[in-house]
């Protein structure tokens, strides 16, 4: 018994800030738009983005001189060379029409006060006097591995009101949103995508929706990670894994996951890098700011990666706070003030009291590293068209763009789901402006039928299989055990054996609750292999990448290795195949030659090859990887040597 079969122009799976941009973006070329969504847009994890988003406005003093050159340059380095060159300056180029253009939508950015203001800056208390005539622009604040202040920020509720804004847009456009449905799989003929099936959460019940151009902008997969994660319980990677499943479409570096230094202890809910930004420090058991002595230079503002090693060397050597949840460090904002935290820090301030029960302005908060973002994803060309399958984009972070390479600077995942949003939209209107709707209802109700046939033998299953919910927690033990900040080649083979076991146990799994429609057991079981099967191409990946670079540190092959892992990982699962299978593209057209980021190790293995040679090889080999053709060259929005006069 199959369902309904819908179609419209363009599907937008996801209803977050990238979802949303994009779907405004084909609506307003005349599309017809359907956004689907766990939750109600509003409820999209976007809403949670504390601290702010980057864009070079040099809109106050510590700002002066910032440009998109120099975002560039941060991006570049924060990604620790592993970003596609092109793809960070396009970025860089944009972010700061996507912030004006938020400003339009509503959003109450937090502003420049002209005159004598207080700061603090590694520590030290500062009077600085802003320009009278920059009173009323868009403030901004400093952030991890930035050279400027470039953080435009709404208190420390940016997601929450960019979020509101932007949906206040796709209402305000009459774009169909039909929230409670989850994409279960995509439909697709090997060659093109042709839409997704998608499964009714209040019902239980499936229908298929065709379209022109399908988006994938579902968000991270944080919980593969389980408890030890910031993201919200619906980043559970549905989006990545029905890509996954198409056994053609790759996902790119999913071995580089962040960790964000600052998640309060023992619940993992997020306190913003702004904290730090705006001159907040970490002490260590003894009350000693460990970060002045590992990282003179940017200390408590190193890159993120940089930092929650340093953090967690610290727990290691005993010089965390024991609690009964173990070790934490503290994060101190109490010399910030009152005002200041219930302001700019308003919603820090709220956190720390409804969760942790303690008042910032005088109590340390407990901290420690977690889970925080996935830089992997849907591996996609500079259009945000994905490797492989026609027809099927995606965007945000549910793909991989690939600005950030093996580790996100704070506050360009915001952007970068607006500007992406911008730009791929544009690309999706003008794809299915360019093609007919492929009605294939043979294919399209195979697809459904195999989605309803899923469910129905996870009902079906008896016996004495282990419980759902006990796979997810210990699938989370493993990956934040194994597959976490410090990684070794021993563990992470412990990491895939276990993972292996866990694929096995699931498909003997059984649930306690047999009903077919609001059944959230059922929801979570059907989602399930997708995440132990993500989680195996993050293990094998960080097992076959032997050496370290951004957030992948392999404590074994300490040193980034540019002659041999300049490198984006590609992974494929066909169809049937008990494992995944991995393959290497050059990261894209290099401007800008690899070096010191500026924090963290100096030391590194250089590349041999010159860089004209290696860029002479990425059109032919990311093309032989499945990379579709670009609307422009590839390369041809790249500002070839800008960088060199701001460079030190
Ligand atoms: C606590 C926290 C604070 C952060 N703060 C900042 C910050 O200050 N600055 C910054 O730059 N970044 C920040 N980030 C990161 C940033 O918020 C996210 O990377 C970004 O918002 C992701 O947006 P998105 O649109 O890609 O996905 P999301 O906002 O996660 O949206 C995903 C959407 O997909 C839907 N969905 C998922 N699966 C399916 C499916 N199978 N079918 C249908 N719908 C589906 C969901 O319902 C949701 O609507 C923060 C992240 C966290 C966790």
């Amino acid at each position: 018994m199959t369902g309904p079969l819908l179609t419209t122009d363009v599907l937008v799976i996801g209803g977050g800030l990238a979802g949303e941009r994009c779907a405004i973006e084909a609506a307003a070329a005349g599309h017809e738009a359907l956004i689907l969504s766990l939750v109600p847009p509003r409820r999209s994890h976007s809403c949670a983005a504390q601290g702010g988003m980057q864009a070079s406005l040099g809109n106050c003093a510590k700002a002066e001189g910032d440009n998109p050159t120099v975002h560039f340059l941060d991006t570049v380095r924060g990604s620790d060379w592993g970003a596609d060159q092109e793809v960070a300056n396009i970025f860089a180029d944009e972010a700061p029409i996507a912030v004006r253009e938020l400003a339009h939508f509503g959003v109450p950015w937090s502003r420049v006060k002209g005159g004598k203001n207080q700061y603090f800056i590694k520590g030290e208390h500062v009077e600085i006097d802003e320009a009278l005539e920059n009173d009323g622009l868009i403030g901004q604040r400093d952030f991890g591995g930035t050279a400027k202040w470039r953080a435009c920020y709404a208190a420390a509720g940016t997601g929450h009101a960019a979020l509101y804004a932007v949906d206040n847009e796709v209402v305000r456009l009459g774009i169909t949103v039909r929230d409670r449905t989850e994409a279960v799989a995509l439909i697709h003929d090997g060659g093109r995508c042709l839409g997704a099936v998608v499964r009714c959460l209040r019902t239980g019940k499936h229908f298929a929706v065709l379209a022109k151009a399908t988006v994938i902008a579902t968000g991270g997969y944080g919980r593969i990670y389980g408890q030890y994660t910031s993201n919200a319980t619906i980043n559970e990677g549905t989006g990545a894994s029905i890509a996954l499943d198409t056994g053609v479409v790759p996902m790119g570096n999913m071995e580089a996951v962040q960790f964000h230094p600052t998640t309060l202890s023992p619940s993992g809910i997020l306190v913003t890098e702004g904290c730090r930004g705006d001159g907040g420090y970490l002490l260590d058991k003894n009350m000693h700011r460990f970060m002045v002595e590992k990282e003179p230079a940017k200390q408590e503002l190193a890159s993120r990666d940089v930092v929650s090693r340093h953090m967690q060397q610290t727990m290691r050597d005993g010089n965390g706070v024991d609690s009964p949840y173990g070790p934490h460090l503290w994060l101190d904002i109490r010399h910030l003030g009152e005002k200041h935290l219930r302001t700019k820090l308003l919603e820090v301030w709220d956190i720390c009291r409804d969760f942790a029960g303690i008042n910032p302005a005088n109590a340390l908060i407990p901290v420690r590293p977690t889970q925080h973002y996935s830089m992997g994803g849907i591996r996609v060309n500079k259009d945000g068209e994905a490797y492989g399958l026609a027809g099927l984009f995606a965007v945000g972070e549910a793909a991989c763009w690939d600005m950030h390479g093996f580790n996100r600077l704070g506050g360009n995942s915001l952007a970068e789901t607006l500007v992406s949003g911008r730009i791929v939209g544009r690309r999706v209107a003008e794809h299915a402006a360019g093609v007919t709707l492929r009605a294939d209802t043979g294919i399209a109700f195979d697809a459904m039928k195999a989605a309803e046939d899923r469910a129905a033998s996870w009902l079906a299953r008896s016996g004495s299989g282990r419980n759902i919910y006990e796979i997810r927690d210990a699938l989370g033990e493993v990956m934040m055990g194994k597959v976490g900040i410090f990684r070794t080649g021993d563990e992470l083979n412990e990491a895939v054996t276990e993972i292996g076991q866990l694929l096995d146990d699931c498909d003997n799994a059984v649930l306690r609750c047999k009903d077919p429609g609001v059944n959230p057991e059922l929801g979570f079981a059907l989602r399930l292999k997708g995440m132990l099967r993500l989680a195996m191409t993050v293990a094998m990946g960080a097992r076959a990448r032997t050496e370290s670079r951004g957030a992948h540190f392999r404590s074994d092959f300490p040193l980034r290795n540019d002659d041999e892992w300049l490198n984006r990982t590609l992974v494929r699962w066909a169809m049937d195949a008990s494992e995944p299978s991995f393959s290497y593209e050059p990261t894209g057209i290099i401007d800008l030659p690899p070096g010191h980021r500026g924090y963290g190790s100096d030391e590194r293995i250089e590349m041999q090859r010159s860089i004209g040679k290696y860029n002479e090889t990425v059109v032919d080999e990311q093309t032989q990887h499945g990379r579709l053709p670009s609307s422009e060259a590839m390369g041809s929005r790249l500002k070839r040597g800008a960088w060199q006069a701001y460079s030190q």
